[in-house]
């Protein structure tokens, strides 16, 4: 296993919470495995474990945070960073609403799991104002306002 400061990045660096947890060097038997301690993998642990499945083991191979979760900008934002168009084509008008709602959930999500679980975070409440897809005619521009979250 590397050791928590391989890479060094600003959050190995500021990590407020030991992330070192034991080998698994048997046999298991649980009634839920999830793979990669990354926020999919961790999320997924925690979502399971509230809804009260009791038996879930997180396996990840280097450490929590070690992939894009522990090296990114930290920004939590509503929105998808890919071609809306071609996401529209795949699943239509209301898929596409669909996935903004979910989107916007995720935000919401986080902010209330900081406070349940009182996460030392450094949570700061922005506004950001993109134009990135308003020359697009079918993006209203609400989509691209402020989004509080
Ligand atoms: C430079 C950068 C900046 C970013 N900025 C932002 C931002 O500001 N806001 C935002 O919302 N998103 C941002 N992102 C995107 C965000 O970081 C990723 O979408 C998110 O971290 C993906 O999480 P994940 O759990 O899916 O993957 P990862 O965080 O990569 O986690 C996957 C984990 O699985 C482990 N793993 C892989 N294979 C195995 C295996 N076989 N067995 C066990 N473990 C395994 C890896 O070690 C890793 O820890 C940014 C990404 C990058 C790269």
């Amino acid at each position: 296993m590397l050791s928590v400061e391989t890479p060094t990045t600003y959050y190995t660096a500021t990590r407020k919470y030991d992330l070192n947890f034991p080998d698994l060097d048997q046999v298991i038997d649980t009634e839920v495995v999830v793979i990669g301690g990354g926020f999919s993998g961790v999320n997924t642990a925690l979502e399971l474990a509230e809804r009260g499945v009791k038996d879930i083991v997180l396996l990840e191979s280097r450490y929590l945070g070690f992939g894009g979760s522990g090296r990114n900008g930290g920004h939590v934002m509503a929105g998808i960073g890919h071609d809306l168009e071609k996401i529209r084509k795949s699943v239509g008008e209301e898929g596409l609403q669909a996935v903004f709602e979910i989107s916007d959930l995720g935000a919401t999500i986080i902010r209330e799991r900081i406070a349940k679980y009182d996460i030392d975070s450094a949570w700061v409440l922005a506004f950001l104002r993109t134009l990135l897809h308003w020359k697009s005619p079918t993006v209203t521009p609400s989509r691209c306002g402020p989004q509080k979250v």
